[in-house]
């Protein structure tokens, strides 16, 4: 019989009742060491105190009113996320890939109204991963994902990760943007190089392009800048990001410039949750505390410490692991034995991890990391590699 709950899950088999900072206990009171965080959401730890008192108070006064009228701190977060990026304007939804559906059918439109609605194809990467509705699993262009869902949304021309002459070569007069995620995160931890980016940004310029970047796994403070695009020194048309924004609370947004975002002109789009009071007072939250003075700092510090640490692992273990890569808090370990053996022996040893491609396990932890969490870790991972050499031996 099926679950009550649709089954396109596959869980593991514990559930947790309560979180407090970079833990997750369960109802039996085992507790993890959590560098999932939920997949990279909860940004600021479980029960941050700030995040807490904003959604406590909001949810005093206000919890939905929608976009038939103005939202003032909708107003507040755009203004203040347009005054720390590229973006002239932002529009709010719910997820991840209701961002990614905002920047896709703002690139459509903008070249429509340029009197060039020919020009509607997205070129993407192989391994990308932008979120599951039809346009998303067609721009990422995964096999996995798109089994069964057929016909494939029309529009999208993949190229491989980080060859720019493929890029170039897959441009026509239909191209309308390229779409990228700086570090991929699903597709394995991989990051583009500065000189990719740099590149992608320059053939956008020459050929009319809108460059438009996926942040919803590496924005908001995980790879120790505020974007990751930040360390190429570029800066996209179009930016989407979720996960993070919330620090758990469900939302995201689309950034762009104002000649990006004058396409959605009134009318043209349009979501009922997006920018919602209680999400405002959460994201308004979530950026007191990752744009405070050394907040930033403090991440690169810490990523560069569990980053030197998870060296010296891979040096040791040789037969378990293979390297690191990432930036900030965004790390990946390249494993030899199966990623899955290592993700559940982290578990059964109190900590929490996430299985990506390329055989890679992710570690996301909360930003607000200490030392002792990076030791804990450390040991743990040090623990984990041993035993599962020692079996393989
Ligand atoms: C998670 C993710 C998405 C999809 O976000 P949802 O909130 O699950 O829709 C899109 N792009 C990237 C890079 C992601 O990591």
């Amino acid at each position: 019989m099926i679950p009550a709950v649709m089954p396109t899950y596959g869980r593991m088999d514990v559930a947790f009742e309560r979180g407090e900072g970079a833990y997750l206990y369960t109802a039996d009171g085992r507790r993890y060491l959590d560098f999932g965080a939920g997949i990279a959401v909860a940004s600021l730890g479980h029960c941050h105190p700030h995040l807490v008192a904003a959604l406590r108070q909001q949810a005093e006064s206000l919890w939905h009113c929608s976009n038939l009228y103005h939202i003032p701190e909708q107003q507040r977060l755009a203004q203040r996320l347009v005054n720390a990026t590229f973006a002239d304007s932002v529009f709010f939804c719910n997820s991840g890939a209701e961002a990614i559906e905002c920047g896709l059918k703002m690139v459509r439109r903008y070249h429509h109204l340029a009197g060039n609605p020919e020009r509607y194809r997205v070129i993407t990467v192989a391994g990308a991963f932008h979120g599951r509705t039809l346009s998303t699993i067609a721009a990422g262009g995964s096999p996995k994902y798109l089994d069964g869902f057929a016909p494939v949304v029309d529009g999208f021309d993949q190229v491989p990760f980080g060859n720019l002459n493929e890029v170039r070569a897959a441009i026509t007069p239909e191209t309308a943007a390229i779409l990228i995620e700086p570090i991929q995160g699903e597709g394995g931890i991989h990051p583009a190089t500065t000189d990719f980016l740099r590149g992608l940004r320059a053939a956008a310029d020459e050929f009319g392009l809108l460059l438009f970047l996926d942040e919803v796994q590496c924005g908001v403070g995980r790879t120790g800048r505020l974007f990751a695009h930040e360390w190429a020194e570029i800066t996209p048309d179009i930016m989407a990001v979720a996960k993070g924004i919330g620090g758990g609370f469900p939302m995201g947004a689309c950034l762009a410039t104002e000649t990006a975002a004058q396409a959605l002109t009134a009318g043209s789009h349009g979501t009922t949750f997006g920018g919602n009071p209680l999400a405002m007072a959460v994201g308004n939250a979530v950026l007191d505390v990752v744009l405070e003075d050394g907040f930033l700092e403090q991440v690169r510090a810490i990523g560069a410490e569990l980053h030197k640490g998870l060296d010296d692992l891979v040096a040791r273990h040789p037969g378990v692991l293979a390297g690191v890569r990432g930036t900030g808090l965004m790390l990946g370990l390249k494993c030899v034995v199966e990623n899955t053996a290592l993700l559940a022996r982290l578990f059964d040893n109190g900590m929490l991890t996430v299985p990506a491609g390329d055989n890679v396990v992710r570690l996301l932890p909360p930003l607000v990391l200490g030392d002792g969490h990076v030791r804990e870790a450390l040991e743990i991972l040090d623990n984990s590699c041993a035993a599962l050499a020692e079996k393989a031996a």
